[in-house]
């Protein structure tokens, strides 16, 4: 069919903007929507039920969905085994704790959006687009987002003053930290509300500009790799180098077991990132870059710097 003048649509009516509210962020939020159930969002889900949020954690997969409300279950009862928190407060927090495969339900009432989909600008744009539209016109907004841009983001969504990161570090329920990342327009009372949330989540946090790898993925990646030049010139062992670190630096975990955890690839991709945008000190090392060649990936195959047996546990030598 041709395209002729028979064939014209009238020009549709862009979709109306919803109304801005008044932002009244100082306002205690009380009701959370963790979108993405997997790694991350089931964790951030686990400690804003605990903290006494209405939480409503949406993924578009049931399954992980189930896979995630048991696995909160489950940390919930070894919390209350070990102590950490009574039998009272982990009922109080499965009963907070709904899950839903409607995105309309999971942030119809919410007053603050936790983001935590797989790490793609295109469909973290997307989704807060749909956000807009379905939640309250007093929403916040955040994304976990390890290293895109907070500015990006907020401006899809027409209100970048009530957008900015919270980067949580994983296990969720153990790390206590949460890089707060302020875009160009986010505003100083959303960064104030969502610092008080995050705080009663048990966490400590530190606010960040918005630059690549924020503070801690950059200086960990730096670390990593100068390991790896450090190895590659001989001055000693893997064991050696992570022994130093520490019980010289203090250091929980060596470079190389950290780099194994994290996986050899994510850690190769966030270093081209960080080259690409803070330039020379950032180039991945060559050693690296053959190890992710050669399929040494870390601990999720069995073998990285180091090698594991099937039940992940460091083999000798
Ligand atoms: P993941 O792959 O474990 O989980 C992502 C979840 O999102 C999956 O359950 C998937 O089903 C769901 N999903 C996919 N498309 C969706 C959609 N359109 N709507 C709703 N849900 C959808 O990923 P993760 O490791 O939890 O990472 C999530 C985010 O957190 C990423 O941006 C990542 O960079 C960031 N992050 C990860 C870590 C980490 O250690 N894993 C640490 C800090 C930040």
């Amino acid at each position: 069919m041709s395209s002729g003048d028979q064939d014209r649509q009238p020009p549709q009516a862009p979709e109306p903007e919803p109304p801005l509210g008044p932002l009244q962020p100082l306002q205690p939020l009380q009701t959370l929507a963790v979108l993405g159930a997997g790694t991350m969002g089931r964790g951030i889900a686990h400690v804003a039920a605990l903290a006494g949020f209405t939480t409503h954690l949406y993924d578009t997969d049931g399954a992980a969905l189930a896979k995630a409300e048991a696995s909160i279950h489950k940390a919930l009862a070894k919390g209350v085994e070990l102590g950490k928190v009574s039998a009272e407060q982990a009922a109080a927090a499965r009963r907070n704790l709904a899950v839903s495969t409607d995105l309309g339900a999971a942030v119809t009432a919410a007053d603050l959006v936790i983001e935590a989909v797989p790490e793609d600008i295109a469909l973290k744009v997307e989704i807060f687009r749909e956000v807009v539209r379905r939640a309250p016109a007093h929403v916040l907004l955040a994304s976990n987002t390890s290293a895109l841009s907070i500015t990006e983001m907020a401006a899809a969504t027409g209100r970048p003053d009530r957008f900015a990161g919270m980067h949580f570090f994983n296990p969720v329920h153990l790390m206590r930290l949460i890089e707060l990342v302020r875009g160009l327009e986010t505003s100083q009372a959303t960064l104030a509300a969502l610092r008080a949330a995050g705080e009663r989540m048990g966490k400590e946090v530190v606010e960040v500009k918005e630059a690549p790898g924020f503070v801690t993925s950059r200086i960990n990646a730096l670390i990593g790799n100068e390991a790896f030049r450090m190895l590659q010139e001989g001055v000693a062992s893997a064991e050696d180098i992570d022994k130093a670190l520490k019980l010289g630096l203090n250091h929980p975990m060596g470079p190389f077991e950290m780099v194994d955890l994290v996986g050899l690839d994510v850690r190769l991709s966030i270093l081209e990132f960080l080259h690409r945008t803070l330039g020379e000190s950032f180039r991945p090392n060559q050693l690296l870059v053959q190890h992710v060649r050669a399929g040494r990936l870390g601990r999720k195959v069995g073998r990285g710097v180091y090698a594991y047996d099937e039940n992940g546990k460091k083999l000798a030598g």
